[in-house]
Parts: C-alpha cells; sequence; structure tokens
C-alpha cells in the first residue's frame, strides 16, 4: 500500500531551504562546484578533510563559535569553540609526528563517544595519516583481525577496553606500535601511553599535511551485515561530498545546533558524526550515553536541537514508548529530522508528524559510497516509503541482473530497468568524491562492485514514474516465492502496520513447492503478549494487505530481533538459525562483547 505524498511549504521552514528547485540544482551542480566551495590547503598545497573541517573556521569570530557540545552521562554539557578544537586537533598531530607515525600510516580508535576522539580524528587526518574507528562493542578477535587487516600502527582507546579486547591478542600486532589511552590518568598499563601526558608535551604542530586528493584519508569497516566486513578506502576528496550532502540532504547552516546519534564507530559517525557538520560551521551534540527515551527527548528540548539525523532502530524505539512521551517535551527548535542506515518503514514517516510535528526524511547511502546518494530532500515532497531521489551530481539507475545475479551486458554496457516500478540492482555512476578507491587488500572484490560502467550496491530497488527510488532489499535477502520476488521491507512495513507489531524482520524459508515461503519474527508492543489468536490475526492482517503470495506463512514472535551494532537487523542471522546453518561472521552482532 502506498501512503498519500507528504507536500511541503518551503516558507513554513524556518530557514531558506539550501535546496528548493531540485531539477534546476540537479541540472547545474557538479562536483567541482563542490570543490570550489572548500577552502583548499593554503598556497595550492593540496586539499585535507581537517583543514576544511577544522582550521579554516578556527581564527577570526568563527574561531569563538562553538564546535562541539558533549552531554555528559549525567546531562551537565561542555562545549568546545572551533579554535579550542584547532588547538587540540595541532596537538594531537604533534603527538603522532613526536611518535615517529608517517604519513599513510594507520590510527585507529575504539572508544565510544569520548572527547578525545573528535582531535584524535582530525589530528590524524592534519597529519596525512589515515583514521579507521572500530566499534567500541567489537570483541578481542574482530578487533584483533581489523587492527591486522587495516595495518595498525596507533590506537586510542581506553583502559578498560584495552584490558578486555586488545592486551590478550596483543602479541599478535607486532605492527601496533602505540596505544594511547584517554584515561590512563597517569599511570598507563604496561605497553600503553598516557595521552594526556603526550598532548601535554607535543610541541607545536604548525601546517597542515600537504595531502592531495587523492591520497587515502579513511578506512572504514562495513556493517558486516551479509558477513565478514569489507574495510572501504576513503580519500580528502571524499570532503567535497560531505560538503555538498550536508548542504542538500542536511540542509545544514551555520546557525543549526545539529545532533547525530550514530556510532562513531562506523562511517555515518565519521561523514555526518564529524566531517560534515564542522564543514558546515554548525555547533554538533555528542552525547556520551547510550539510546534511551526520555534522555533523548530531553537533549533535543534542552540544546535546541534543529537539524537531528538518527536512524530507523532509534525511531522505532521511540515510536514504540509512544508520542505522548514526546508531547511531554517542547521540541519546538527542531526543524529538520533525517533517518539512514535501514529502510525507514512509512509508518515512522507518519509517526514522525505526531511527535515532531515534522515528517522523517529517508537517506540511503553505504560505507562504500563515503556520503548520502539518495534522499528525501528538505524542500521536496515526501513519500513515506520511498528513499528519495538522488542528490545533485549523483547519477543513479537501476541494472537487469541475469541467473546468478550479475548484470546483463550488452556492448559491454549495463542494460538498465526503464519501465517504472521494476526492480533492478541500484547502481551508481563512478566519480563521486567520496567513493571508496579499493577494499583494503581485496582487488579483486573491489573489481567485481563494478560493472558496465556502474557501481553495483548490491541492494535491489524500484524507481516510480516520478523518479523516487524505493528499497526492495538487500540483494542477498530478497525471497524468491513461486517466481514472485519478494523484498523484505515491503512486507516488515505492512506487518509494523498491525497495532500490536514493533518491529518486524522477514526471511525466505525452503519450501518444495514455493520454493521459498516468507517467514515472519516480530517484536510486540509493550502491553501485547504472544498466543496463537494474535499470530493468527497478524498473518490474515498482512495477507488483506498483501496477498495470499506475499504475506508471511510463518510467523514467530521474538523478544528482540538480532542486530549490528550499527542498527541494521540481521535477517541472515535469523536465516541460518532458522535452517540450522553456521551463523557466520556475527562480530558485529549487538551485544556480543
Ligand atoms: P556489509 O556490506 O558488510 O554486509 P552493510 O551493507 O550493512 O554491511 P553499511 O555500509 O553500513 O554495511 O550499510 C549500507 C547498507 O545499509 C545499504 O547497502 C542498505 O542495504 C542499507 N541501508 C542504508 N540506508 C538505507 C535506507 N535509507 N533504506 C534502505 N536500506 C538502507
Ligand atoms: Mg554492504
Amino acid at each position: 500500500m502506498r501512503y498519500p505524498t507528504i507536500q511541503k511549504d518551503p516558507g513554513a521552514f524556518r530557514v531558506r531551504p539550501n535546496l528548493l528547485d531540485y531539477d534546476a540544482t540537479c541540472a547545474e551542480f557538479t562536483w567541482d562546484d563542490a570543490r570550489r566551495a572548500l577552502s583548499g590547503l593554503p598556497r595550492g598545497r593540496g586539499l585535507n578533510i581537517a583543514h576544511e573541517a577544522v582550521d579554516r573556521h578556527a581564527s577570526g569570530p568563527d574561531g569563538e563559535r562553538q564546535a562541539l557540545r558533549f552531554v555528559g552521562t549525567d546531562g551537565t554539557s561542555a562545549a568546545i569553540t572551533y579554535a579550542g578544537l584547532a588547538e587540540r586537533t595541532n596537538r594531537f598531530a604533534g603527538v603522532l609526528r613526536a611518535l615517529g607515525i608517517a604519513r599513510g600510516e594507520r590510527v585507529f580508535s575504539l572508544v565510544g563517544r569520548v572527547p578525545e576522539l573528535y582531535p584524535a580524528v582530525l589530528g590524524t587526518l592534519k597529519h596525512g595519516a589515515v583514521f579507521c574507528p572500530l566499534f567500541s562493542a567489537f570483541g578481542p578477535e574482530p578487533v584483533r583481525l581489523r587492527l591486522q587487516l587495516g595495518d595498525a600502527r596507533v590506537l586510542l582507546t581506553t583502559r578498560a577496553l584495552y584490558r578486555k579486547k586488545v592486551a590478550p591478542l596483543r602479541g599478535a600486532l607486532p605492527g601496533l606500535r602505540h596505544v594511547l589511552l584517554v584515561d590512563a590518568g597517569g599511570s598507563p598499563e604496561p605497553g600503553t601511553l598516557d595521552l594526556a601526558a603526550l598532548l601535554r608535551d607535543a610541541p607545536p604542530y604548525g601546517e597542515t599535511a600537504p595531502t592531495q586528493p587523492e591520497d587515502m584519508a579513511l578506512l572504514h569497516f562495513t556493517s558486516g551485515t551479509t558477513g565478514t566486513p569489507k574495510g572501504a578506502v576513503h580519500v580528502h576528496d571524499a570532503v567535497a561530498a560531505h560538503y555538498a550532502t550536508g548542504r542538500f540532504a542536511l540542509d545544514l547552516h551555520p546557525e543549526d545546533v545539529y545532533w547525530c546519534t550514530a556510532d562513531p564507530g562506523w562511517v555515518t559517525g565519521t561523514s555526518y558524526g564529524i566531517v560534515a557538520p564542522l564543514v558546515h560551521g554548525v555547533t554538533s551534540i555528542v552525547d556520551e550515553a547510550e539510546l534511551d527515551v526520555d534522555r533523548w527527548y530531553r537533549i533535543l528540548e534542552e540544546q535546541r536541537v534543529t537539524v537531528w539525523y538518527t536512524s530507523p532502530t532509534a525511531l522505532r524505539m521511540l515510536m514504540k514508548a509512544g508520542a505522548a512521551r514526546a508531547a511531554r517535551h517542547d521540541l519546538a527548535a527542531l526543524r529538520f529530522v533525517a533517518s539512514v542506515g535501514e529502510p525507514l518503514n512509512p509508518e515512522v514517516v507518519l509517526w514522525g508528524r505526531e511527535a515532531f510535528g515534522l515528517p522523517v526524511h529517508d537517506n540511503w547511502w553505504q560505507t562504500e559510497t563515503g556520503g548520502i546518494m539518495i534522499a528525501n530532500l528538505p524542500a521536496l515532497p515526501i513519500r513515506p516509503g520511498s528513499m528519495g531521489r538522488p542528490l545533485p551530481g549523483v547519477v543513479a539507475a537501476l541494472v537487469v541482473r541475469d541467473d546468478g545475479d550479475r548484470p546483463v551486458l550488452r556492448d559491454g554496457r549495463a542494460v538498465l530497468v526503464t519501465e517504472p516500478d521494476t526492480v533492478g540492482e541500484l547502481a551508481l555512476r563512478p566519480g563521486w568524491p567520496s567513493m571508496f578507491r579499493g577494499y583494503l587488500g581485496e582487488d579483486e572484490r573491489y573489481r567485481r562492485a563494478f560493472a558496465g560502467g556502474w557501481y553495483l550496491t548490491g541492494d535491489l530497488a524500484t524507481r516510480d514514474a516520478d523518479g523516487y527510488y524505493w528499497f526492495v532489499g538487500r540483494g542477498d535477502d530478497v525471497i524468491k516465492s513461486s517466481g514472485h520476488l519478494i523484498g523484505p521491507f515491503e512486507v516488515e512495513s505492512s506487518l509494523m502496520e498491525h497495532e500490536a507489531v514493533a518491529e518486524a524482520a522477514v526471511i525466505g524459508v525452503p519450501d518444495p513447492v514455493a520454493g521459498e515461503v516468507v517467514k515472519a519474527f516480530v517484536e510486540l508492543h509493550a502491553g501485547w503478549r504472544p498466543s496463537e489468536e494474535l499470530r493468527l490475526d497478524i498473518i490474515g492482517f498482512a495477507r488483506r494487505r498483501l496477498g495470499a503470495a506475499v504475506a508471511p506463512r510463518q510467523l514467530d514472535f521474538a523478544a528482540s530481533l538480532p542486530r549490528t551494532r550499527s542498527g541494521k537487523i540481521l535477517r541472515r542471522l535469523l536465516k541460518a538459525r532458522e535452517l540450522g546453518l553456521p551463523e557466520g561472521d556475527t562480530s558485529t552482532l549487538e551485544g556480543r562483547a
């Protein structure tokens, strides 16, 4: 079922949206326009993300503006200005120099949202080294694997995380020369250094390393939803995309108070938790605590957040708690809410209007794309359940796949889906600045991600007659039943329309007649109890909406669905458990440390 389009009145925005005329902007905009909006290193010495993010705002009156505002677990907040952040960034770069870290060497982090992280990311880039974040919830083995794959030279972490996750396997990491503890308090563990002491003694750094746009800047491991994570390599040129997408998709203006709730351990935490907001000179909220409904509403209210970037998982959790919880707070400062990471159910978009007085804007992208590619843009009408339209500069298409799930080629070019509402693999025309430049150590895998002139995303989608894209499912999650191609997202969204269902995940299970049939796992809203009657009621409900061929035949109640640390439902794990198969790589599974 499709919901009515939500029209928007640009006059109702408190500031003039950065993108008003989609067609005209797309026709005119080129990535070079974004590059020109950046300042570049002084005297033509190249391009560096840290310079764009902090140094160019650090002098003059802009330097006194708040760059980051940390909200502690006790609710108090402490701000740091752009000038202050620049000073700390220099110190961290100075520490790397003093430790003899060379350009291109890798600096990893394994921390939550601690204040030390931000100057460390920027200082690493300033020094021309490469930054790579890890989830602090990883266990020792996934930590070791990634440190080894990425050839880590330096690791920033805490005493507790070091003891638990790094020390036991340190012997396997001869290349890891320095471990910097943010909380050593004057007495570092054996084999580690006290970051605070090093920062105190660091000599002034001075000029940013002369990095070129194609120099490696960031290494990001994918979420591992489909299997072993891949290390996506990004370069300094990516900052042009962080700038443009922050402008068009997140509608950032310098006076905004912006809050990105992403964990710093995955790509959103860097691209939109650090780089994009700083490049735009906004004030960013950093919440050191974990997701908690009332706390989140309090932060939105007390910090007067104007632009909020969060995830479907978080929004579904707020929705589960009910709109009445939102009504207790003054959320009038909020002017824009966006979501990323997973398909955003239409139900959640509409609920946003009830809770925040604003619809939620979906954004689609991947670790590999480095930045937002498709989105429901601020001033454009929203189609609930659609990912929106390609950003200016982004050329998207749907490619036809063969039986082996590879693109069909004709004369070396990919054959594209031209009919509206027809499923194809979502593809992007290579050349955007934040495009990954490789999978670390996996050249063949990288090559296979491109074919017939396109980057293949591995996601399936449709496009309607007006150019809006609709997510169908990950290539691997799509269910083939009696000749139908069933996208899990559509089925899950329908299930969520049932009053008892809070969250849903569906998979295909083998069936002798249909090939596969749909099996659903649902989490219930508070106050509902699993029963046979409810199971039949939900299945019947889905049948009436979706038809018998697409609706789930089987349904299990689940206390909670398995998800990655970045909030994605792990359908492949549900499927492996269901079929009694090995669980595969579960290193990014939430709650496994
Ligand atoms: P791996 O590649 O290791 O399996 P992953 O693909 O989950 O992990 P990410 O790069 O973090 O790792 O996630 C990108 C994927 O998340 C997209 O390819 C898509 O499947 C999903 N995704 C992100 N945003 C959206 C969205 N707005 N709508 C639907 N799906 C989304
Ligand atoms: Mg992926």
